[in-house]
């Protein structure tokens, strides 16, 4: 990976956002690209940091503490993602390295997050996580308990939400999943709306996205 490439990469898609903007009637003016360096160097991440691109995604806790807690001493501007599961064992920690959870899916987590935010005085805010294809072996919470739990954080437990995140099955076109994304969270007034990937951004923005989440587009293939 060359000093540019990262910064090339980035241009090319801040281009193809501003051309679905201009076609799209639900485009958002504003879209953040989350830079996804879950098993990407540390090398790469400071090529991007370098480029003054200072927001990020990871998958897991134990890599992100491994990259990230130096990073982010030296560059104070940076936003991390937590994008992947979270274990309520690990709560703490996420609380003390992410600067966003977007994957807040389930009743114990969200008991959890109270419990520790109230007691580490660690306030920052989550997404909730939802399984919009309803597939058994994916993370999120399931279409039917979207709404309800979504309230339950929101007016029960007083969670800092502050918006939706979802990855579409593998086979279905992801746009039926984009728009469901976008209602769930006009319904409970929710800014943020985290969604589409190196693959189906496109579409994404297209329906709605303030967050895009892409990984090997800006980096390569993962190879940590
Ligand atoms: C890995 C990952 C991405 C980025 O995927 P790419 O296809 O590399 O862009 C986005 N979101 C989540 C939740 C991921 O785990």
């Amino acid at each position: 990976m060359t000093k540019t490439s990262f910064m090339s990469q980035l241009n090319k898609i801040n281009e193809t956002i501003k051309t679905i903007q201009n076609k799209s009637k639900l485009a958002e003016k504003n879209i953040k690209i989350i830079a996804v360096s879950k098993r990407q160097s540390v090398e790469k991440i400071k090529e991007a940091l370098k480029q003054k691109h200072f927001c990020f995604g990871e998958n897991r806790i134990q890599e992100a503490y491994e990259k990230w807690p130096l990073l982010k001493e030296t560059y104070p501007n940076i936003e991390l993602h937590l994008i992947g599961p979270l274990q309520t064992n690990k709560v703490k920690q996420a609380l003390s390295l992410f600067d966003v959870i977007e994957t807040l899916d389930r009743v114990n987590l969200a008991e959890k997050l109270k419990k520790e935010m109230e007691e580490t005085n660690i306030q920052i805010p989550c997404y909730v996580q939802i399984n919009t294809g309803d597939e058994p072996q994916k993370s999120g919470v399931l279409t039917g308990e979207a709404h309800d739990f979504i309230s339950f954080c929101i007016h029960d437990l007083l969670l800092p939400i502050e918006g939706v995140m979802c990855i579409p099955p593998q086979d279905d076109d992801p746009s039926i999943h984009f728009a469901y994304l976008r209602k769930v969270a006009k319904a409970h007034n929710l800014e943020k709306i985290s969604m589409g990937m190196s693959n189906d951004y496109e579409k994404a923005v297209f329906f709605g996205a303030t967050h895009i989440r892409i990984g090997t587009s800006l980096f390569g293939e993962r190879s940590l």
